[in-house]
């Protein structure tokens, strides 16, 4: 079969299927079309203003490390004007962490940009490792998210910065959509599909430019362009209901490529419908950024961006990127690394959760927001979930020392 020519400049050899609606493209032209969207969605959501200091959630791992590498160019392409700084959270993982941390200190220098390292030692009196010594492996993954959410805050309040910028991405949003809807949580939903979370009392105020991306081409976009990053999953495992609804979206995404998006828009669509409830979507879908989410119902579980992946399928896709270019020395054909990466076992049964815990339908309420009564953080409990958590586990460290 001759190869196929790129569907956009129709003059390169298309070398690249895209996971998102499998247009064929060659490698230059996906590289522009991937910063293009982003671009886009930057631009119709007005997420940034000239002069703003802006600090990037770094954990060394792909989606931060495009989101780094892509906000560079296009501030320089655009003339956005933007002060960008690379924020790390040291959660206290040996042997992960430590390694990563390496990463966003090489990526600090390739990108020539500041770089803060913040540690839940320092800011909780604990680490990950003790976290998961005391309460096992089960469920330390939102002890890590929670912990990792306000730990972003902190460090960019420390740097005198409003504005935090994740790498969350299109499979990360309808994720959490999935995992809401499933729970009947539809207020949560909503305020999971903004693309800027924060409150107004919040000094802070967070945002991921990624939302529209698929992750497989955020892999695809690294690759490409040789971007220096840390592809080892946690050590820790997901929670198990995070786990499923991933699953279960990498196996709808496998029969119908489009699902990722239309479950991020079908998330979007829905909070319009939430009373008092408004989500900021791309601006050509006829919806301006509206009121803020709260940042504690930011996209949770492990906030790496690493080790959510079901049948590590991330870290197979990578693994294969690399061979076949050593292999063949050679453009790859992603289409060949897909085909290969589906028939490699992926048919691990996917449990779903139906209904929230104690089976009750959520009213749809509005949360009102104040400050915790323990750390001053933005909570809207008396105690933020961070206070909650922490109590829970000195407790226990009591109990241990008894
Ligand atoms: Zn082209
Ligand atoms: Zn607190």
């Amino acid at each position: 079969m001759a190869p196929a020519l790129c569907a956009n400049c129709m003059t390169e050899r298309a070398v690249i299927k895209r996971p998102k609606n499998h247009a064929k493209l060659c490698k230059a032209c996906f590289i522009t079309v991937f910063e293009d969207e982003v671009h886009h969605t930057i631009t119709s959501s007005q997420l940034f203003y000239p002069g703003e200091k802006v600090a990037i959630g770094a954990s060394g791992g792909k989606d931060s490390t495009v989101l780094a590498s892509v906000l560079k160019t296009l501030n320089e392409r655009h003339g956005y004007g933007l002060e960008l700084v690379l924020l790390s959270i040291d959660e206290g993982i040996k042997g992960y962490r430590d390694d990563s941390l390496e990463t966003v200190k090489r990526n600090a220098v390739q990108y020539d940009m500041p770089l803060k390292v913040v540690g839940y030692d320092e800011l909780y009196g604990w680490t990950m490792d003790q976290v998961v010594e005391t309460i096992g492996k089960k469920g330390n993954c939102t002890y890590c998210g929670v912990f990792r959410r306000q730990a972003l805050d902190r460090g960019a309040k420390m740097l005198g910065i409003k504005h935090v910028v994740t790498g969350h991405n299109a499979d990360d949003v309808a994720e959490t959509v999935l995992m809401n809807l499933l729970r009947g949580d539809l207020a949560r939903l909503s305020r999971s599909t903004s693309i800027v979370t924060g409150d107004s009392r919040s000094e802070v105020k967070r945002s991921k430019p990624l939302k529209y991306s698929y992750e497989k081409e955020i892999v695809l976009y690294a690759h490409h362009k040789k971007l220096d990053y840390f592809s080892t999953e946690c050590i820790y495992s997901p929670e198990a209901f995070r786990g499923s609804a991933r699953g279960l979206i990498k196996q709808l995404e496998r029969v119908r490529p489009t699902a990722i998006l239309d479950i991020v828009r079908s998330g979007e669509d829905m909070a319009r419908l939430v009373p008092g409830e408004s989500s900021s979507s791309c601006a050509c879908r006829g919806q301006n950024t509206g009121a803020f989410a709260s940042a504690e119902d930011d996209i949770g579980g492990c906030g790496s961006q690493n080790g959510r992946t079901a049948g590590n399928e991330m870290a197979v896709m990578d693994k294969q990127l690399r061979d076949n270019e050593a292999h063949e020395g050679l453009e790859t054909d992603v289409a060949k690394t897909m085909a290969e990466s589906k028939q490699r076992g992926h048919g691990q049964q996917v449990k779903l959760g139906l209904r929230s815990e104690n089976g009750a339908p959520h009213g749809v309420t509005r949360q009102i927001l104040g400050n915790c009564k323990r750390c001053g953080y933005m909570s809207s409990q008396e105690i933020c979930q961070a206070c909650m958590l922490l109590e829970g586990l000195n407790k226990n460290r009591a109990k241990i020392q008894i």
